[in-house]
């Protein structure tokens, strides 16, 4: 499946649920979610009248952690088999290892305004995990490992107005370690399921991959 290239604020309205796609956007009240609740398209409304099948209930599901994420269908069921090779339960592992994300982990720790723009970021090459460039955004990180910004990129006037921007709102999660001083961040545990900011019932996905 191709990478969606629509606007992303149909996939918010689409699941019902705030994805935080837009950054700045999505934290105001120009937010369209906080108006208006039904699905996109002309017959939005009606289409929450219907009544959902399990397997409809199941799909949105998984969507909705994929959109969340910003991963392909393919890396997504690849991330699932990955995840039930693991030890305990498959839906807390699928969850933990998308959050352990490079991309996420950039976007949490402060350093972007989305998981998207952090994905764009990774991609163009900003950034050094535990001194080396990686540049790789489904990078999965490991406890202890740091995340710092290459020195030019840490001079760079746009990175330093987007970084004093979101220094005064970012809100980093207890698993990782913000050094707005320095332009780095640590990874000081890995996360676990109640880490997880997106409200989803990852039980059904399994159902849905496990059929
Ligand atoms: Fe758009 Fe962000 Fe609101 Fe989603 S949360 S609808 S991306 S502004």
């Amino acid at each position: 499946m191709a990478r969606y290239i629509g606007p992303v604020c149909r996939l918010c309205r689409a699941e019902k649920t705030k994805l935080f796609l837009k950054g700045a956007k999505c934290l105001s009240d120009k937010c369209p979610l906080e108006k208006r609740h039904y699905s996109p398209g002309a017959h939005g409304g009606s289409l929450e009248r219907r009544k959902k099948s399990l397997y409809g209930i199941q799909l949105r599901e998984k969507q909705k952690v994929r959109r969340f994420y910003g991963v392909l269908e393919r890396q997504f069921r690849r991330y699932f088999e990955k995840a039930e090779r693991m030890k305990g339960k498959t839906g807390d592992n699928l969850l933990t290892l998308l959050e352990r994300r490079l991309d996420n982990v950039i976007y949490r720790l402060g350093f972007a305004y989305s998981r998207h723009h952090a994905r764009q970021l990774v991609n163009h090459g900003h950034f050094l995990v535990n001194g080396k460039n990686v540049n790789i955004a489904s990078y999965l990180t490991r406890e202890g490992d740091e995340i710092s910004f290459k020195e030019r990129s840490g001079n760079n006037e746009n990175i330093k107005a987007m970084i004093g921007d979101l220094k005064t709102k970012a809100q980093t999660p207890n698993w990782l370690e913000t050094d707005w001083d320095n332009l780095k961040g640590k990874v000081i545990a890995l996360p676990k399921r109640e880490d997880v900011s997106l409200p989803v019932e990852e039980h059904l996905i399994v159902e849905l991959y496990s059929k």
